[in-house]
């Protein structure tokens, strides 16, 4: 008897520990739950691999054929995978300005891709072409800070949306920063828009997200050239500043992923909470983050993050986006093949010093007209290197894909005087001058020394001065440009300028000729 009454008790006792192991450990899983963010920034229509010195001299990296493998192989392994990208897909190699983004978006409709953001470089060829091309577009697109001018009318009606992966919520909201909106867009090409704080829409869409998400993404395209400073941060946290900062003064954010910086990390950042990443752009990683959330406190509670190189010799392609590029290829081939010149050395190009590839340029814009004192080319409108031999269409449109425009503009000798020392500040990277003008300036801290065609400049003198309708409207932060007393727009195209100088040179010697001069 004792035994049987012993026998009940114990069977209660242990179907009551189960239940209560159950229910604790269901309990447990509502609260945990676990997600992979794939991730990229700017590709900048890096349709094929190629040899990027940075992370190899002798294997390829990257290319969307390889990116949609890689995307598609981690999506296989978890149905908690998303995939997320960070802006500025257009301008780059020729086949995107060619097709003025048409190719580079059909292209991404077979990367697998989730939600992607608007960077700077969608603007380049206007906002009316960059409409027509999303149109094409199979995957959202997320910006809820841009406004046309003076209304409250959102000019991408899609700030955020709700996607659900497995069993998790994620809130994913998309904006642009508005120093990278005025500061690294063609004005022509955005006018009757504006960007309006970033902090002020994140934090009001947080506030709508946050109570029916298990958790918050901003994919965010912006950032401050902060190269002169130092105070004591690593590169990293030097071009993530403003990402550090958006974390810092809002509430509710889980995971930013950041473009425009160009500036990768495999050490997450975390501020205030928020776990920051980026990588180092033109499709050379991918991005993996794997994070496990508390649902119930709303927060993450582990995370690990890598920087994936994409090697071309380990990756197999992806045999519907190798027809797709290769469909591109040939439809822009004819024109892109023409040779224009034979270089007789590499043209390089260099953002904090003189480049043969910079000389080549602004050598191109003096000679479109006798008047023309002196032509002013910036750094970061060269986008590639050319090999020794051959130069063709292709190569030049790859290496300036802009459709930016010649513009002549005559300047007081003390607004040119301001010019220099800008660039010599480093923030935006320095300007490449035509030959018989020199300047010697210290890294970072201003301008020294400048003349022109051997006579030092004069404050009080007129110069005629070449350069982009882009540099000119005040882009890379040159607003001295508007203090112009004259201005000529030439309306043809800074590309077309310098396929005729070289057509006409039919053999080029690329030069290094102390232009610039560091002390
Ligand atoms: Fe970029």
């Amino acid at each position: 008897m004792f035994f049987k009454k012993f026998f009940i008790l114990r069977n209660a006792t242990l179907w009551l520990m189960c239940f209560l192991f159950f229910a604790f450990q269901s309990t447990l899983y509502a609260a945990n739950k676990s997600l992979t963010i794939l991730y990229t920034n700017d590709m900048h229509a890096h349709l094929f691999s190629r040899i990027e010195s940075r992370v190899s001299s002798t294997r390829k990296v990257g290319g969307f054929a390889n990116l949609a493998t890689l995307v598609k192989s981690f999506k296989k392994e978890s149905d908690t995978t998303i995939y997320l990208d960070a802006g500025d897909y257009f301008s780059g190699p020729y086949i995107g300005p060619l097709t003025r983004g048409r190719a580079v978006i059909e292209s991404m409709n077979l990367l697998g891709l989730d939600a992607t953001c608007i960077g700077n470089h969608e603007f380049d060829y206007g906002w009316e072409n960059m409409l027509s091309q999303f149109e094409r577009a199979e995957f959202p697109i997320f910006n809820g800070n841009i406004f046309f001018e003076g209304t409250d009318d959102l000019f991408w009606e899609n700030p955020y949306a709700i996607i659900k992966k497995g069993n998790v919520n994620i809130g994913v909201i998309g904006l642009i920063g508005e120093f990278a909106f005025y500061n690294a867009v063609n004005s022509k090409m955005v006018k009757g828009l504006e960007a309006r704080d970033e902090q002020r829409y994140l934090q009001k869409y947080i506030g709508e997200l946050r109570p029916v998400t298990d958790l918050v993404v901003l994919i965010v395209h912006h950032g401050v050239p902060r190269r002169q400073l130092n105070e004591g941060m690593s590169n990293v946290e030097r071009n993530l500043y403003s990402d550090l900062m958006l974390a810092k003064n809002v509430d509710g954010l889980d995971v930013i992923v950041s473009g425009h910086m160009h500036q990768g990390t495999s050490d997450a950042l975390v501020s205030n909470g928020t776990v920051i990443v980026s990588t180092n752009a033109y499709t050379s990683e991918l991005g993996k983050l794997d994070i496990q959330i508390d649902t119930t406190k709303g927060q993450i509670t582990s995370y690990s993050n890598k920087l994936i190189s994409i090697f071309d010799d380990e990756i197999k392609d992806d045999p519907a986006m190798v027809s797709e590029i290769g469909h591109w290829k040939k439809e822009v081939q004819g024109f892109a093949d023409r040779r224009l010149a034979i270089s007789k050395r590499k043209l390089v190009r260099a953002y904090d010093k003189e480049s043969n590839m910079g000389n080549l340029f602004a050598d191109a814009l003096l000679q479109y007209d006798p008047s023309i004192d002196l032509a002013l080319v910036n750094s970061g409108a060269l986008r590639q290197n050319i090999d020794e031999g051959p130069v063709t269409k292709g190569d030049l449109v790859s290496t300036f894909p802009f459709p930016n425009k010649l513009v002549l503009v005559k300047l007081k000798g003390s607004r040119l005087r301001a010019i220099f020392d800008h660039a010599a500040k480093m923030t935006n990277g320095v300007l490449q001058v035509s030959k018989g003008t020199r300047y010697a300036f210290e890294a970072g801290k201003g301008v020294q020394e400048i003349s022109i065609n051997g006579r030092r400049l004069e404050d009080e003198k007129l110069y005629w001065v070449a350069s982009s309708d882009f540099v000119v409207e005040g882009g890379d932060g040159y607003s001295e440009f508007g203090h112009a007393v004259e201005r000529v727009d030439t309306g043809k195209k800074i590309v077309d300028v310098v396929e005729d100088f070289l057509v006409q040179e039919r053999i080029y010697y690329p030069v290094y000729e102390e232009r610039l001069v560091i002390k």
